[in-house]
């Protein structure tokens, strides 16, 4: 039966064996508590925001498959910019736990959500700094991608209002970390085929077109799987810049 099933020919018996073996590898998959890949291509996942936000960010994420549902859940419980309600936990875990609470209330699987800082960074810029960040959380297998975008923001004084419905600045920064997340998400792991792999840090050292020797250019960027911890390195082709050596410009 199962040499007709391979020969091509139609067998309803063999099929129904394909199939309780498929069903057997399924549940023996679930009860060691190994999660199947996640699938992003027609996906919903609910959107957390009551800022205006989905216009910043449904068109990033539909490009790797995600379909967006809005859910007004009470995003300034997690903290604001007047501190007014503070913000308990880093901005990292709060835009996941934003997400997370997004899922829960529209009761999908995978939630959305999206948190900015502003801070004083001297060493890049005389001004302050804006970090967006927009997450994605897979509720049944605990995966969180957050994607980031960093921009200067001369415009951030004291008094201002921050928030991204009130501050039109903020708004394209948001753009590009939901780009950056969808990049991410659509990379997968070779080892677990999780989707989320992105770049964690570069390494400097391209060799100089001159010398040969080491440079201040990057020389390969190093990405990370937030699922299994599998790294990946990058080498960037090519030579560096003779300005960006020691040697030769010291
Ligand atoms: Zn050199
Ligand atoms: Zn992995």
């Amino acid at each position: 039966m199962v040499a007709a099933f391979l020969s091509g020919q139609p067998q309803v018996g063999a099929v129904a064996i394909y199939d309780s073996y498929f069903t057997y590898c399924k549940s023996y998959v679930t009860i060691l508590g190994v999660q199947p890949p996640l699938v992003l291509d027609g996906a919903v996942a609910a959107l957390g925001t009551r800022h205006d936000k989905e216009r910043l960010i449904s068109p990033a994420l539909a490009a790797v498959g995600l379909r967006l549902v809005v859910t007004a859940i009470d995003t300034d419980a997690f903290g604001t910019f007047d501190a007014s309600v503070p913000r308990s936990r880093s901005a990292q875990a709060t835009v996941a736990a934003k997400a997370a609470a997004a899922a829960e209330a529209e009761a999908t699987r995978l939630g959305v959500a999206s948190e900015g800082s502003f801070f004083d960074d001297p060493a890049w810029t005389l001004c302050p700094t804006n970090v967006e960040l927009v997450a994605l959380v897979d509720r049944d297998t605990g995966l969180v991608v957050i994607g980031r975008s960093r921009a200067p923001a001369p415009w951030a004084r004291p008094g201002t209002d921050l928030r991204a419905h009130r501050c039109p600045s903020r708004r394209p920064n948001i753009a590009r970390a939901a780009t950056d997340l969808a990049e991410r998400l659509g990379r997968r792991c070779p080892s677990c085929d999780s989707p989320g792999v992105g770049p964690v840090r570069a390494e400097t050292g391209r060799p100089c077109a001159w010398c040969g020797g080491p440079t201040l250019d990057v020389a390969r960027v190093v990405s990370c799987c937030p699922a299994c911890d599998a790294q990946m390195v990058d080498d960037i082709d090519g030579t560096a810049d003779p300005g960006t050596c020691p040697r030769c410009n010291p």
